[in-house]
């Protein structure tokens, strides 16, 4: 695999010239991933290896290599050289995310805070849930604020610019 230089420069105008640490692959990130933990496909440690050398592998085809991570921060805290592993994660969801690739419900969860001010809004069996635990079924949320931040932001723009798969149904 060949390094690409504008990859490795947005990785480390990201992170890398501030805080120069080098990983020597010792796995630790690997050996604490819950996610590495259930399947290989996803390796922290693989991630930062090619981030490090400049090894381009955003593409659609390696969805869960990028989106894998459940930023549980838990390598973060492991890593013996303190790299901040997850950030450096975050900047390849971001670059991803700017070529349109990203899981579907990443999309919609985007879409949704966007429309309703909240990932998940909230439907009757939370609202019920919410009333079982003496909290108001519903509760306003400041939708025009957080469409401003989106705005400002850019987040809006990208939002008009991504797809997202219609949900396939089965037939009865
Ligand atoms: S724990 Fe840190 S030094 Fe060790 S492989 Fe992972 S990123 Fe590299
Ligand atoms: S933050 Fe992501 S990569 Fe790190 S241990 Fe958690 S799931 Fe794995």
């Amino acid at each position: 695999m060949m390094s690409d230089p504008e990859f490795k420069r947005q990785i480390y105008e990201s992170y890398m010239h501030t805080a120069v640490r080098y990983c020597y692959q010792c796995s630790r990130c690997d050996d604490n991933c819950p996610v590495h933990a259930v399947t290989a496909a996803y390796s922290p440690r693989q991630n930062i290896l090619k981030a490090l050398l400049g090894i381009n592998f955003v593409s659609a085809e390696n969805r869960l290599a990028i989106y894998g991570c459940t930023v549980c921060d838990t390598c973060d805290e492991v890593c013996p050289n303190k790299i901040p592993l997850t950030h450096i994660f975050a900047v390849l969801k971001n670059l991803a995310a700017a070529r349109n690739i990203a899981p579907d419900s990443f999309k919609g969860q985007g879409k949704s805070v966007h429309d309703n001010g909240t990932a998940i809004p909230i439907s009757p069996p939370i609202a019920r849930r919410r009333s079982a635990m003496g909290l108001p079924e519903k509760y306003e949320l400041p939708i025009s604020d957080v469409q401003a931040v989106m705005k400002a932001t850019g987040f809006t723009d990208k939002l008009a610019k991504i797809s997202i798969e219609p949900k396939k149904t089965t037939e009865a």
